[in-house]
């Protein structure tokens, strides 16, 4: 999908400026995805559109997960982007940024990951760092019950793989985060984030590892399961005119 230039009024699905012309009449550059998201220049700068740059944010998430001891077998895991309306209708429901499948038997787990086509850098490692929780998740055969619970642990990795990252962007989404009125990717999200505080990394990851496992364990094998995730933290000012 290509990006062309935008002639319409209207705001950067990522950060709310006006894009086109403003309310005053000035031309704001940006662009419009094929998929109708119009997007600024200054988001459209960073954005992640092609599978080298995909690839670099990838590798990105997998150092982080390396960092915290949490194994995933990247190398098996393919990862790609698609489009809004694609994303949307793998996922059964709108609004969503990542996805993550997963098939597990009794003695493999293969899964693998989309997300839209096109977001901001940040933002493509907030989803790819959430998304890969929810795949060591399988891996590791853990379960959160209940299961929204696993969306608050997948936002804590995001959180820490953008806290890998240098820039006044990944501290924005950090804050972003934090401040998520959203129930489950803010709510979840804080609430595992404190009992991380309370443990401690290697503490907090055992015990997720093995809090969520045992009973749920035959369930597993033989299932399916897809995670259509909104990670997208805080809720994009709409007021640019
Ligand atoms: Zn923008
Ligand atoms: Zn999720």
């Amino acid at each position: 999908m290509r990006a062309r230039r935008n002639a319409y009024p209207e705001c950067c699905e990522y950060c709310g400026v006006a894009v086109g012309r403003d309310a005053d009449g000035n031309a704001r550059p940006g662009y419009r995805y094929a998929d109708g998201r119009a997007i600024c220049a200054g988001c459209h700068a960073s954005a992640i559109k092609t599978a080298e740059q995909l690839r670099a944010v990838w590798q990105q998430v997998a150092r982080t997960f390396e960092r915290l001891g949490l194994t995933v077998d990247w190398h098996r895991l393919p990862v790609q982007m698609l489009d809004k309306p694609v994303l949307q209708r793998e996922a059964g429901r709108g609004n969503v940024v990542g996805l993550a499948h997963s098939l597990s038997t009794a003695l493999t787990v293969s899964s693998r990951v989309s997300i839209l086509y096109g977001m901001p850098a940040t933002l493509a490692a907030l989803t790819l760092g959430h998304e890969a929780g929810h795949v060591w998740c399988r891996e590791q055969r853990v379960r959160f019950d209940p299961p929204e619970r696993e969306e608050g642990f997948a936002n804590v990795l995001a959180c820490l793989v953008l806290r890998d990252l240098p820039g006044a962007d990944a501290r924005h989404a950090i804050e972003r985060l934090f401040a998520d009125p959203d129930p489950v990717y803010g709510k979840l999200f804080r609430d595992q984030w404190a009992l991380l505080q309370q443990l401690g990394w290697e503490a907090y990851r055992e015990q997720v590892r093995n809090a969520n496992q045992g009973a749920w364990r035959m369930r597993w094998f033989g299932s399916r399961q897809t995670a259509a995730c909104l990670p997208r933290p805080g809720g994009v000012s709409r007021m640019c005119g």
